[in-house]
């Protein structure tokens, strides 16, 4: 499996980025190699010295298709749960300096960690979802999917052109403003329409 991303799809964000608001979505990839489950303790890599969170939900893709339009894309669709993608911003800035991709700082080992996959029917709208996350206790961010700048349907009508989706594969669907670094000792916890769905340790 594998995990499509969606970079800068809330304003707030990509402003405090200093990026601009796309004009289609932002596409990357994470390998199933980059998959934290189960609340397990996410560790530093040693060769950065600035990760960051990235609290964003995430939808599993039930059905394999390429070339979806947006109005025939939520069939795709058949879980729902809320994740982390965890950057190394400092290799990243680095990257983007040198105009290099920069795989290296997203899709490396452990860098989305995934709480457990809903059934759709677990929310009365699960398209409609408010989220947060704390750290230490304290909300850092916080937000609702209505937000987003593109759709889950666009975005799935924009990946499909390139990406077979297949069963099993997640989409992140892009994190709100105030995103920040972890350091070691941190407790996140993220909650998705109130329900705890994330709570792990930073070591
Ligand atoms: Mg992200």
């Amino acid at each position: 499996m594998k995990i499509i991303c969606v970079g800068r799809n809330y304003a707030q964000h990509a402003a405090e980025m200093g990026a601009t608001v796309p004009s289609e979505p932002v596409l990357f990839i994470k390998p199933d190699s980059a998959l934290l489950r189960e609340n397990k303790p996410f560790y530093i890599p040693e060769w950065t010295q600035a990760v960051h969170y990235e609290c964003e939900v995430f939808y599993r893709i039930g059905k394999k298709g390429k070339y979806i339009s947006a109005r025939h894309a939520l069939p795709y669709i058949d879980g729902v749960g809320l994740g982390i993608d965890f950057t190394a911003r400092d290799v990243q800035e680095t990257c983007k300096q040198q105009g290099l991709p920069w795989e290296k700082a997203k899709a490396f080992h452990d860098s989305a960690a995934v709480s457990e996959v809903l059934p759709l029917e677990a929310f009365p709208d699960p398209y409609r979802l408010d989220f947060e996350l704390r750290v230490n206790g304290e909300t850092r961010q916080k937000a609702h999917t209505d937000e987003m700048l593109f759709t889950l349907p666009q975005i799935m009508e924009h990946a499909s052109r390139y990406f077979l989706v297949k069963i099993g594969d997640f989409v992140f669907t892009g994190t709100p403003a105030g995103v920040g670094p972890v350091q070691i000792g941190d407790h996140l916890e993220g909650f998705l329409n109130g329900r705890k769905l994330l709570d792990f340790y930073i070591k």
